[in-house]
C-alpha cells in the first residue's frame, strides 16, 4: 500500500484554499473561474487517488469490487489529465492572451490534439489496457502507453511556460515566477513517485503548485472591487493595458451613474454599496442573457465597465439599451425607494481610442462628454463633435497656446459709481484656437487647473497685464488699476508674491495698480499658504476682490478674516433680482457687507434697469455687458478716452 500521508495533506490544503476562494468570492471573471475548475480536477484527482491507495490496502481487491476500483482509476485519470490542459487555458487568460489563442479555431484544433489522444487512450483503455489494467491477482499495473500520458501532460506545460516566457511583460516578476513552478514542481514529484511508486506525492505537488499561485496570482484585494462584488479598477487597467499590447479588438461600455453623488448621500453609505452590488449583478445578468462574453468591473465614483470581445455591434448596442432602461427603472435598496441616472457610451478599441492612456483620459472626462439621452451612443456617433474634440484634446490645445503664445488678454471696464467713471477693468483671457476658434476660459481654466498648466497661463496673465499698464497714458485713460483673476492654484503658489511683485517691478508699476481677485473656493484651498501669501501682498499694498460671491460655499468667518476690499456679488444674484425673496436676500447682503466695509462690485449688470437698482441700493462698482464687453487693449484704450471725458 502506497504511504496516503501526502494525498491527505494535499486534501486539506485543496479544502482550505476552495473555502478561501468561496469566502472572498473569487470565482467572477474568467481567469477566477478556471482557476477553480483546475482546483476542482485536482481535488477529484487526489480523492481518487487516495481511494485508489485504499484498495489494496486497507481493501482487497477481489472481483466483487473491481469495477469500483477501475471506475475510481478512470475517473482519476480523466481529471489528471485535464488539469493541464485547465492549467494552460489559465495561463492565457491571466496573462490576457485568450484572444490570440483561444478565438484562433485552427490554434485551438491544433492544441486540443494531445489531450484528444490523452481522452481516446483512457477511455479506450478497457480494450486496450495500454493505460493500465488488473492481472490475474487483482493487482494494478500499468499500461506500456501510460508514459504517453505524461510525456502529453509536460508537453502542456512547456507550452505553457513558452506563452509565459513569450509574454512576459504582460506579468509582473511575482506572478511569472509562481506560475513557472509547476513544471519543477510536476517533474519532480513525479519522478520521486516513479522512483519509489509508495511515495503517493505527486497530488500533494500539484496542491503546492496550487497554493503558490493562490497566494501570488488570486489577491482578492487586486483583483475584486469589495462594494459592487464586480472586478476592481485595477484589475481593469490590468485587462486593458494587456489587451493593447496584444493587439486584442475589444469594446467596452462605460456605465454611469450620473446622480451617484447625490444618491450617496442621500441612501448613507452601506445603502449606497448595497446598490452598487445589485446594480454591479444586474449588469452581468444583462450580459448572461444577451449571451454575451463579458468581464465587469467597477471603476470608482458610480461608473462600471463592460469589457467584452463581442464583435456583433448589434448585440453590444441592445444589450447596452437593455442594461439602461433596466437601471432607470425605480429601484429599491433596503426599503429606500430611489431613482437612478445611468448613461452609456461604447467604445471600440483600437478604432474609437488606440491605446492605454486614451482609455484612462476617457475615463476621467466620461462625465462631460456623456450626452443627456437615455440610451447607449457610441463613442464614434460623438466622437466626431466639436465639442468632442475639444474637450478630448484640451491639454494639449492649452500646451500649444502656452508653447506658441496664443494667449490675449482682453479687458472689461468697471464703473466706479461715487466718481461716475469707469477707473478700472477686469483683465480677462482669451483663446484663440487655430482649429477650434475661440475657447472659453469657463472651459480651459479648470482643465489648465486640473493639469497645472495654470501656473504658466497665470504667470502669462500677470506679466501681460503689467505690461500692457506699463505702455499706457494711465491718467489720461483715468485707469487707477486692474482686476487680476487668481486661481486657487495660484494662491497657494510659495513664490506667489515674488513673482507679483517682481513683475511689478519689471514694469515699474506701484503695488497699487493691481487688484488681485480669487474665489471663496480658492481662499479657501490651503488656508494657511492662503493667509501668508494674501498678507505679504496685502502689507506690500497690493489690494483684494472675492470674486462671484454667493457661488460658493460662504464661510462668512474666513471672508471677514482676510484682507478683501472689494466684494463682486456674483451674476447670479442679478439674474434673480425680480424674485421678491432674492431681493430680501440681496439688500441684506449688501448692507451686511457695506457694514463690515467692503466695498461692493456687481457682475454681470446687462439692463438699465439693473443698474439703477444696484445703484440705489449704494453699490460702489458696476460691471457688465450694459457698459461694455471685454475688450482688447486697444479698443479698451478708446473706451477709456471716450467714455471718462
Ligand atoms: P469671472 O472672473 O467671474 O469673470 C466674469 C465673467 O463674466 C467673464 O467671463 C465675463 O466675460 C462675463 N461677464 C461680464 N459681464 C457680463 C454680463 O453682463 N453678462 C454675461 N452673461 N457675462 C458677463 P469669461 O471671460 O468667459 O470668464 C469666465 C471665467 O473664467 C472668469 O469668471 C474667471 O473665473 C475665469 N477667467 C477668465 N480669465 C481668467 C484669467 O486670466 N485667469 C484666471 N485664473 N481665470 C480667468
Ligand atoms: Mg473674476
Ligand atoms: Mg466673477
Amino acid at each position: 500500500m502506497g504511504i496516503l500521508n501526502f494525498d491527505i495533506c494535499a486534501l486539506v490544503i485543496l479544502f482550505i484554499l476552495a473555502l478561501s476562494i468561496v469566502v472572498r468570492k473569487l470565482y467572477i471573471g474568467r481567469s477566477n473561474r478556471l482557476f477553480c475548475i483546475m482546483m476542482l480536477c485536482i481535488f477529484i484527482s487526489t480523492v481518487t487517488d487516495l481511494l485508489a491507495g485504499l484498495y489494496g490496502g486497507a481493501i482487497t481487491v477481489s472481483e466483487d469490487n473491481l469495477v469500483i476500483r477501475a471506475v475510481i482509476d478512470y475517473i482519476y485519470f480523466l481529471s489528471r489529465n485535464i488539469t493541464p490542459v485547465v492549467y494552460i487555458l489559465y495561463v492565457v487568460s491571466y496573462t490576457g492572451v485568450w484572444h490570440i489563442y483561444v478565438t484562433d479555431r485552427k490554434k485551438c484544433l491544433f492544441c486540443s490534439i494531445p489531450c484528444g489522444i490523452s481522452l481516446l487512450l483512457i477511455l479506450t483503455n478497457p480494450f486496450t489496457r495500454l493505460i493500465f489494467y488488473f492481472d490475474e491477482f487483482f493487482n494494478y499495473k500499468r499500461g506500456v502507453a501510460s508514459v504517453v500520458l505524461y510525456i502529453i501532460a509536460i508537453g502542456y506545460i512547456i507550452a505553457s511556460w513558452r506563452i509565459m516566457l513569450k509574454y512576459r511583460r504582460l506579468l509582473s516578476g511575482d506572478k511569472l515566477f509562481a506560475l513557472m513552478t509547476q513544471l519543477p514542481v510536476s517533474l519532480f514529484t513525479v519522478v520521486l513517485q516513479l522512483v519509489f511508486p509508495d511515495l503517493l506525492v505527486e497530488m500533494f505537488g500539484s496542491a503546492v503548485v496550487v497554493l503558490i499561485i493562490s497566494t501570488i496570482l488570486q489577491r482578492g484585494e487586486e483583483m475584486l472591487d469589495p462594494l459592487s462584488g464586480v472586478q476592481s479598477y485595477g484589475a481593469s487597467l490590468d485587462a486593458i493595458r494587456k489587451s493593447f499590447e496584444t493587439q486584442r479588438t475589444f469594446r467596452i461600455v462605460f456605465l454611469t451613474v450620473i446622480n451617484s453623488t447625490v444618491l450617496r448621500t442621500y441612501l448613507g453609505m452601506d445603502r449606497f454599496n448595497q446598490m452598487l452590488k445589485e446594480i454591479g449583478s444586474k449588469i452581468t445578468h444583462c450580459c448572461t442573457v444577451y449571451k454575451m462574453q463579458a468581464d465587469v468591473y467597477y471603476l470608482q465614483n458610480g461608473t462600471f465597465a463592460i469589457v467584452t470581445g463581442e464583435d456583433d455591434m448589434e448585440t453590444i448596442t441592445a444589450m447596452s439599451d437593455a442594461m439602461i432602461e433596466n437601471l432607470n427603472r425605480p429601484f429599491e435598496v433596503q426599503h429606500f425607494k430611489t431613482e437612478l441616472d445611468c448613461r452609456c457610451c461604447i467604445v471600440r478599441c483600437p478604432e474609437d481610442i488606440d491605446g492605454y492612456e486614451g482609455v484612462v483620459n476617457f475615463e476621467s472626462t466620461l462625465n462631460n462628454i456623456l450626452s443627456d439621452e437615455k440610451r447607449a451612443v457610441m463613442l464614434s456617433e460623438i466622437v466626431n463633435s466639436d465639442d468632442f474634440k475639444l474637450k478630448s484634446e484640451l491639454d494639449d490645445v492649452i500646451a500649444d497656446a502656452i508653447q506658441k503664445k496664443k494667449f490675449q488678454m482682453y479687458y472689461q471696464p468697471i464703473y466706479d459709481a461715487r466718481k461716475m467713471k469707469f477707473v478700472s477693468a477686469e483683465a480677462l483671457i482669451r483663446l484663440i484656437d487655430d482649429k477650434y476658434g475661440f475657447v472659453s476660459p469657463g472651459l480651459f481654466i479648470p482643465a489648465a487647473e486640473a493639469s497645472g498648466a495654470i501656473h504658466q497661463i497665470g504667470d502669462y496673465v500677470i506679466d501681460a497685464v503689467c505690461e500692457f499698464m506699463s505702455k499706457c497714458d494711465l491718467d489720461k485713460m483715468g485707469l487707477e488699476y486692474i482686476e487680476i483673476n487668481l486661481s486657487a492654484a495660484q494662491c497657494v503658489e510659495t513664490d506667489l508674491v515674488f513673482k507679483v511683485l517682481s513683475t511689478l517691478d519689471k514694469y515699474k508699476l506701484t503695488p497699487d495698480k493691481i487688484n488681485l481677485e480669487m474665489t471663496e473656493t480658492a481662499a479657501d484651498a490651503d488656508p494657511s499658504m492662503v493667509d501668508s501669501n494674501l498678507k505679504r501682498l496685502n502689507e506690500k499694498g497690493i489690494r483684494f476682490s472675492l470674486d462671484d460671491y454667493g457661488t460658493g460655499y460662504s464661510n462668512i468667518k474666513r471672508v471677514i478674516s482676510l484682507p478683501f476690499d472689494i466684494v463682486k456679488l456674483d451674476k447670479s444674484f442679478v439674474d434673480e433680482m425680480d424674485d421678491p425673496q432674492m431681493w430680501i436676500v440681496i439688500k441684506n447682503t449688501v448692507n451686511m457687507l457695506h457694514e463690515m466695509k467692503k466695498d461692493i462690485l456687481v457682475e454681470g449688470v446687462e439692463e438699465e434697469k439693473t443698474l439703477n437698482r444696484f445703484l440705489n441700493l449704494g453699490c460702489e462698482y458696476i460691471q457688465g455687458f450694459y457698459f461694455s464687453k471685454p475688450l482688447p487693449a486697444r479698443e479698451f484704450i478708446k473706451f477709456m478716452l471716450e467714455n471718462n471725458h
